[in-house]
């Protein structure tokens, strides 16, 4: 079993409703594919705060502390998907949620 977090773009949350990421969990694919063996729970899925990331370590922190072991980032933040652009706080928001929680951080979901 592992417990991982979610942590999406604020903009994009607008016109996506996160179902490929729910799939990639569901059918451990994409970065999910590791699991192929574990169960996964989801502990969160929780937006960034927008730009530059004002909640992403806030909300990463909380999630670790309901039990997350292991925080992803959206392919949201990572690529231009579902829309243009392409976040240019991903590297440093995966970067402050690692210090701050010590867990690992997965760059996207699908
Ligand atoms: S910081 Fe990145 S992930 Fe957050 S709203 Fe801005 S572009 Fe999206």
């Amino acid at each position: 079993m592992v417990k991982v977090g979610l942590v999406r773009c604020e903009g994009a949350m607008r016109i996506c409703p996160g179902t490929s990421c729910f799939r990639a969990i569901r059918e451990k694919t994409g970065s999910f594919a590791q699991y192929s063996d574990e169960e996964i729970e989801i502990i969160g899925m929780a937006p960034c705060g927008g730009c530059p990331g004002r909640d992403a370590v806030r909300q990463a922190a909380e999630m670790v502390r309901r039990g997350a072991e292991v925080i992803f980032l959206g392919t949201c933040m990572i690529k231009p998907i579902p829309s243009e652009p392409v976040c240019k706080y991903s590297a440093e928001i995966a970067e402050a949620i690692r210090k701050k929680t010590g867990v690992d951080v997965v760059m996207g979901t699908h």
